[in-house]
C-alpha cells in the first residue's frame, strides 16, 4: 500500500438520522468515503439494513453481573446473524474503558466483532484516555472516526464538549501515528455533530479535510 492509498479521508453522515453531515455536503467537499448510518426503523428493509456498526449500550463494568451476559448474549446473536450475510459487526467506542471493552471482545469470542474507535467519545464520556485504549485495542480496530472533544470538569459524570477537530483534547498528531503503529491504513471519517448548523458544520468539516491531509503528508514523510 502506498502512503496515498493509507487513510482515504471520510465523512460520517446518515440518510434520514440527522447525524453527520449532509450527503450534498460531502460531494461539494470532494469527500468521496462516506461512513453512512443506517435508514431510520420506518424505511428500513432487509435489503437497505446494511447493519455494520453500532453502539450497543453500556457493557456493564463487573463480569459478575446478569447484565454481562445478556449483554454479550446479544452481540453473539448478532454477530452470527451478521457473518450469514458475510458481514462483521464494529462497536463504537467510548461507553467503555479499554480494559472493559478487550474482556468484552474476548468474552463474546467472535471472529466477525471489531472496534470503531472514536477518540472523542472517550473523552465526552470520560472513559479514559483515547491512545493508551488505542493501542490496547489494535487490531480490533477496523474503522475510526476522527472527532475531538475537550473533558468534563468531572469526568464520568458529565459529559465533555465536542469541538472542532485540532481545537479539543485528541492530540491527532499522536492518533495518526498511534493509528500507523497498529497498523490501521482505513479511512479516517470526520464526524462533527452539528448538523443544527450546516453552514459552520461544512466550515468545520472542510479545515478538518486540510488538517488531516497536511497530517498524513507529515507522516508519509517522515
Ligand atoms: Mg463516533
Amino acid at each position: 500500500m502506498t502512503d496515498s492509498e493509507r487513510w482515504p479521508i471520510g465523512v460520517f453522515a446518515s440518510i434520514d438520522a440527522g447525524l453527520g453531515v449532509r450527503l450534498d455536503v460531502a460531494r461539494e467537499l470532494g469527500v468521496t468515503a462516506v461512513h453512512l448510518h443506517t435508514p431510520h426503523r420506518k424505511w428500513r428493509t432487509p435489503q437497505r439494513a446494511a447493519v455494520g456498526g453500532l453502539h450497543i449500550g453500556f457493557v456493564p463494568h463487573d463480569r459478575s453481573s446478569a447484565e454481562y451476559w445478556q449483554i454479550l448474549a446479544v452481540a453473539s446473536h448478532a454477530c452470527d446473524d451478521l457473518a450469514r450475510r458475510g458481514q462483521a459487526l464494529h462497536l463504537e467506542t467510548g461507553q467503555e474503558p479499554a480494559e472493559v471493552l478487550t474482556a468484552f471482545l474476548a468474552d463474546v469470542e467472535r471472529p466477525n466483532l471489531f472496534v470503531n474507535f472514536d477518540p472523542a467519545n472517550m473523552i465526552l464520556y470520560g472513559a479514559g484516555e483515547p491512545l493508551p485504549a488505542l493501542r490496547a485495542l489494535g487490531g480490533y480496530v477496523r474503522s475510526v472516526h476522527c472527532k475531538d472533544a475537550t473533558w468534563s470538569d468531572r469526568p464520568g459524570e458529565t459529559w465533555g464538549q465536542e469541538t472542532p477537530l485540532g481545537e479539543g483534547a485528541v492530540d491527532f498528531p499522536a492518533y495518526l501515528r498511534t493509528l500507523a503503529e497498529i497498523g490501521y491504513a482505513g479511512p479516517l471519517t470526520i464526524e462533527r455533530e452539528i448538523p443544527q448548523e450546516p453552514v459552520r458544520q461544512k466550515a468545520e468539516i472542510a479545515a478538518a479535510v486540510q488538517l488531516l491531509d497536511r497530517l498524513k503528508r507529515e507522516i508519509a514523510a517522515g
